[in-house]
């Protein structure tokens, strides 16, 4: 067992870092909480689609640069720590891509990974209905076939990057007369196409990076069938295990972990900075005993991935635990800054730049996305432990 990366991983570590402190010193963002599902940047994207980034893990053949996975997790890593604004390509190039260079057609991959390689088109994730969440089979939104189209109607909800997505990969009832899970298709769309209708969701923190998308009799050429008709149920089973998967679950919110170290030295009270404090020491210290777990939890996850199998088990493990890492964060973080933490960022006396509010609010909805902490906990005990399914 070699928990260490390369010399040439520890390298790219540092090349990543001078990258993005370049760019910060140039203004060109701000460390941000979240920054790979809200920070959305073309331009940074850009950037780093320009240094051949972008598909770092993707097979050669279909335009990546086939290096490793761990690869992969060094520059997650890294853009996660420094709060960097992802959030244009973070769909397309860890889910969506594969998704395409794995199921779809030659025809397919030749429109979309290119683009997705250039930073050009940004994807949601169109799943989960009004009464379809848990129990995905269970939507309702359909694509009826009719000569070289199918024609889609129905209701998305809680899509992620709706305000800015340009293609969505979306999963519609194709067969309603088969059993739920067996009549499901999965089809990538372009945004623009007469009939769609996206109504942003404001969430807690006041953010619109969510969204309803309204489908209205859409035509949809079948050249944008992902895989097989019918089997876009269990596709998806496979696509949502990487999903689960990354560093993202751990890191979103590192900025707040950071910014709160600093905070701990800097700040004084009875004339002692607060660090002194030994119930402040102790519960910075357990948060990166967890963090540390964490992050072992998700290299295990990475190593599953690096032998080419579907990290299953192991990424449902991994979630639930990262993400309630960062519900405790922003718990610990809202106690230790005291009453002036729960004001936020435009005040102008809130402190560390009021991550602390931000975090606490939108870490909610983390042990829900990509499937709650429940579901996650049931696929451990089916498939970890192998205790009998239940329905
Ligand atoms: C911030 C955020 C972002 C999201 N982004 C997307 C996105 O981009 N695309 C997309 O398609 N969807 C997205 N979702 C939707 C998300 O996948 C669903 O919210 C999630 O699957 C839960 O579904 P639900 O909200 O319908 O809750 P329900 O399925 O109704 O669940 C309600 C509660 O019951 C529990 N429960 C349900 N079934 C079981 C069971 N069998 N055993 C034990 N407990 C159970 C759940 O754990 C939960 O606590 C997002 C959600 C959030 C909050």
């Amino acid at each position: 067992m070699d928990f260490s990366f390369t010399v040439e991983q520890e390298a790219f570590r540092q090349e990543v870092r001078s990258f993005l402190e370049h760019e910060i010193r140039q203004g060109a963002f701000q460390p941000m909480c979240d920054g790979w599902l809200q920070g959305f940047s073309r331009d940074f994207t850009k950037k780093v689609a320009a240094k051949g980034w972008l598909g770092i893990n993707w097979p050669k053949e279909h335009g990546g640069m086939g290096r490793s996975y761990f690869d992969r997790l060094v520059l997650t890593e890294e853009m996660l720590r420094y709060g960097a604004p992802t959030a244009y390509h973070w769909v397309a190039e860890g889910q969506t891509g594969r998704a395409i260079y794995t199921d779809g057609t030659e025809e397919l991959k030749q429109e979309l990974l290119p683009k997705i390689l250039r930073g050009e088109i940004c994807f949601g994730l169109g799943m989960s209905e009004p009464d379809a969440g848990s129990d995905l089979a269970a939507l309702k939104t359909r694509a009826v076939e009719e000569g070289d189209y199918y024609i889609i109607s129905g209701q998305k909800m809680w899509t992620t990057s709706a305000g800015y997505m340009t293609h969505i990969i979306l999963l519609a009832r194709t067969d309603p007369a088969a059993p739920k899970q067996q009549g499901i298709s999965q089809f990538v769309i372009d945004c623009k196409l007469p009939g769609i209708t996206i109504r942003p969701t404001i969430d807690m923190v006041d953010r619109e990076a969510w969204g309803e998308v309204f489908f209205d009799n859409v035509r949809v050429h079948k050249k944008y069938l992902v895989g097989e008709k019918n089997r876009g149920f269990f596709q998806v089973l496979k696509q949502l295990d990487y999903e689960r998967a990354g560093m993202e679950w751990l890191m979103g919110n590192y900025p707040l972990f950071d910014a709160l170290i600093k905070f701990s030295k800097e700040t004084k009270r009875n004339g002692k900075p607060i660090c002194e404090d030994p119930l402040i020491r102790s519960r910075l210290a357990q948060l990166e005993v967890e963090f540390e777990v964490g992050r072992m939890l998700i290299y295990r996850v990475a190593q599953v991935m690096a032998q080419g199998k579907a990290p299953n088990v192991e990424a449902a493990i991994a979630k639930p635990f990262c993400t309630t890492w960062e519900q405790h964060l922003a718990g610990i973080a809202t106690d230790i800054l005291g009453l002036y933490g729960q004001l936020w960022q435009e005040s102008g006396y809130a402190p560390i730049m009021g991550m602390a509010p931000h975090s606490f609010l939108a870490s909610k909805g983390y042990s829900l996305q990509a499937g709650t902490n429940e579901i996650l906990k049931g696929i451990v005990a089916a498939r970890g432990l192998g205790l009998p399914s239940i329905t």
